[in-house]
């Protein structure tokens, strides 16, 4: 029996879009060389600047999807055979490892294990044996394995060096209360079908004052130099992702409406729920420290993830499976765009999938188990 409303999406990218921005994207076009536009997207940059906690206007917003602005922070903050480290610990780090070398960087990759977080001790030693290191690329959110990676720990170690810290944080904006300025972040890159809750087509890169000087002329599209001159005055230099461009507006009015320490607490209640949930159905979460952004599910050998993923799909409930060399191994339930009751649906729908595999399931177990989460969170303010 299929839903009749359609299916609901629980992955990390592309998330649901809440109807307040639906609203916003149903519009008419409007033309992007008008003051209209203007004022509307410098709008939308002063309510980011509010976002990223910043005073300076050090970022900007290209129509791409969320690799476009990692490739942009690796055209415009290095240079041809300057030194980086990639922390590798799922697929998108190896993103930022096949990038750096696509535009000939000297890739230093720094394997941590899919799941693991990278200890910042073993960055800051190898920044010693490799003095001349200029950047350290690595994922704040590693979505494809779940796993959370410091990056205000990450910021001690690279203050005082020559290095960039590049954070891909295209899972981690708009869930946590993310300071790049105040933690010491160089480069961060975000991407609107996540935690912002937008379609796909628009990136945004923010950059420190050590980031800015420097800024490159390595691209022509993803110039941060050229684009940050128009920006700031309200224009972009190509046609911009007018309709995105609107409905950022309306998405972050909502996230700075609740504040992003409401917002990073709501995440925080929903992932501790979540872990609680999935380990009393017997399942392992697979991050020792797992992103507030989704849960990453490492079922034991006997149960097929992929069945799970196609049952839920049955009754509606779209979750992700695993990419690169944990395809088939795990599924990932995503909590961006999620409010706290919306995981009890996908919960409920985990244990009839677990039952119809066959395993024995006390129906109400998970969900009771996160409604307990949920009381003390929300209990604690
Ligand atoms: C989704 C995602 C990307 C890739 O973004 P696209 O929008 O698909 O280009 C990169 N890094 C992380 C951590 C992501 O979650």
């Amino acid at each position: 029996m299929k839903p009749f409303k359609g299916e609901r999406i629980f992955t990390p990218g592309p998330v649901e879009i809440p109807d307040r921005v639906r609203e916003v994207l149903g519009r008419q076009i409007i033309h992007h060389r008008t003051p209209e536009f203007r004022e509307a997207f410098l709008e939308t940059r002063e309510l980011f600047k509010q976002l990223v906690d910043c005073k300076e206007e050090n970022f900007v917003f290209f129509a791409s999807s969320g690799t476009g602005a990692m490739e942009a922070a690796v055209l415009n903050f290095f240079e041809e055979g300057d030194k980086v480290i990639a922390v590798v610990g799922g697929k998108f780090g190896e993103r930022w490892a096949e990038l750096g070398k696509r535009y000939k960087l000297n890739v230093v990759e720094l394997e941590v294990g899919w799941g693991k977080s990278v200890d910042p001790e073993a960055v800051d030693r190898l920044i010693k044996e490799n003095p001349d290191c200029k950047g350290v690329l690595v994922q704040a959110s590693e979505s494809s394995t779940g796993a959370y990676h410091d990056v205000k720990a990450l910021a001690h170690v690279t203050k005082d060096t020559d290095a960039l810290l590049v954070v891909d944080a295209i899972t981690a904006l708009g869930v946590y209360n993310m300071k790049p300025h105040e933690w010491g972040l160089d480069v961060v890159v975000g991407g609107s079908q996540k935690a912002f809750m937008l379609p796909p087509g628009l990136s945004m890169l923010w950059f420190s004052s050590k980031a800015k000087e420097r800024l490159t002329d390595r691209s022509y599209y993803f110039n941060v130099k050229e684009e940050l001159k128009k920006q700031k005055d309200g224009q972009t230099a190509f046609t911009p992702a007018i309709s995105l461009i609107l409905a950022l507006r309306e998405s972050l009015a909502m996230l700075l409406e609740d504040g992003m320490d409401k917002v990073e607490k709501r995440y925080r209640i929903i992932s501790e729920g979540m872990r609680k949930a999935v380990e009393a159905l017997g399942l392992r979460i697979l991050p020792e420290n797992p992103s507030l952004s989704l849960t990453t599910v490492l079922p034991p050998e006997d149960i097929d993830p992929e069945a799970i993923r196609k049952n839920m799909l049955g009754l509606g409930i779209r979750v992700a499976g695993g990419q690169g060399r944990l395809k088939g191994r795990i599924f990932r339930i995503s909590h961006m765009g999620m409010d706290i009751m919306d995981m009890s649906v996908v919960l409920s729908a985990l244990e009839l999938a677990m039952d119809s595999l066959g395993r024995r399931v006390e129906f109400g177990k998970a969900v009771g188990e996160y409604l307990s989460i949920v009381q003390t969170g929300v209990k604690d303010g």
